[in-house]
């Protein structure tokens, strides 16, 4: 009843030419894998590339972040309807990189949220714990307290366009994973805040990822878990055969 959406994360990764060889590569590799959305979110200037390259193709383009103001003074930033207009369809908000290099806060997360709502993309919305909070066992209240403030004033309707991905900070780039049980269970804890916010039906429809050095060596095992609902994937992303090899296990 949810769908499944593998995604890659390319960071600061690619350039346009290297963007359209490698969705060129990929396309064919990934044909008719249906049984999960295909979404790739990459560097801004690659973007406009990437929607021409990925036509006729199951891939999908998203942003890797986006401004919350329609317009104005905001140097160096990229609006919402910016993205729209060159055929972007997806966003990551909230990246713990945001947060952690670009004081990104959950305030900031919840308003580009609802900026890119409102103006009809569909949002990845990031979160999960640092290290020492795992270590503290206070995981589930901060994951739970971050769904809530990142969703703040978020309708039932928008989050139809909502997704979420726990990714436990010190998982990301690392080459730690969290174990396939802890993924389903922080997973299991974001959906039981959804319930309390929307309701167990919106809840149980929402596409909830696990995103931290997911590979083509551990993704079958971590997406077999009932909360886990496809990956964000940074490093693995870059590379059209591990990337693939992720797809392929989601589809199987
Ligand atoms: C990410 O960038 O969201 C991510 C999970 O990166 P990696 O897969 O490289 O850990």
């Amino acid at each position: 009843m949810r769908r499944t959406v593998i995604a890659g994360n390319w960071k600061m990764n690619m350039t346009p030419a290297q963007t359209k060889a490698f969705i060129a590569e990929l396309a064919p590799m990934v044909a008719g894998m249906d049984k999960c959305d295909i979404v790739l979110c990459v560097p801004y200037v690659d973007i406009a590339t990437a929607v021409e390259a990925a036509k006729g193709t199951n891939i999908k383009i998203g942003a890797e972040n986006v401004h919350f103001a329609e317009s104005g003074a905001y140097t160096g930033e990229i609006s919402a309807k910016m993205l729209c207009e060159i055929g972007t369809e997806y966003v990551v908000i909230g990246h713990s990189e945001r947060r952690q290099y670009f004081g990104e806060t959950d305030a900031t997360v919840n308003l580009r949220t609802k900026a890119a709502l409102a103006a009809g993309l569909k949002v990845i919305l990031c979160l999960g714990e640092v290290k020492d909070e795992r270590l503290n066992g206070i995981t589930d209240e901060v994951v739970a307290m971050q769904t809530k403030l990142d969703l703040l004033g978020v309708s039932a309707e928008e989050m139809k366009n909502v997704i979420i991905a726990y990714e436990p900070v010190w998982a990301i780039g690392t080459g730690l994973t969290a174990t396939p049980d802890q993924a389903d269970e922080t997973c299991g804890v974001i959906r039981r805040t959804l319930a309390e916010l929307y309701g167990i039906e919106l809840a149980e429809s929402t596409t909830i990822q696990y995103g931290g050095s997911m590979n083509d060596g551990n993704a079958a095992e971590l997406l077999a878990k009932v909360n886990v609902d496809g990956g964000l994937i940074g490093g693995a992303s870059l590379k059209t055969d591990k990337f693939t090899a992720i797809i392929k296990a989601a589809n199987s």
